[in-house]
């Protein structure tokens, strides 16, 4: 009977898989809850710096538009330095 041992082999590998499965969930949660590093994390990949965002809108409130021509301006600019401009 070929199809029954097929069978068995199939639904072996299928309760392998399972276990193997079940075993890695609760090494994880044992991990976590241990306080162990997971091995997956990398520090390299770290996401990018949250106070970006912050400095930029920072940035942005201390500029202002130029008086004359209304081309934005940096807070340590003093005139706006396009060649059209009227300001000297
Ligand atoms: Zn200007």
């Amino acid at each position: 009977m070929p199809m029954g041992f097929l069978l068995k082999i199939i639904v072996f590998g299928v309760a392998i898989y399972a276990a193997w499965r079940t075993v890695m969930h609760w090494k994880g949660v044992f991990d976590r809850v241990t306080g162990k590093p997971q091995p997956r994390v990398r520090p390299t990949s770290a996401p990018p710096e949250p106070p970006a965002a912050p400095r930029q809108a920072t940035v942005i409130d201390a500029s202002g538009t130029c008086r004359i021509c209304g081309a934005y301006l940096s807070s340590a600019a003093t005139r706006c330095g396009r060649s059209d401009c009227p300001l000297p």
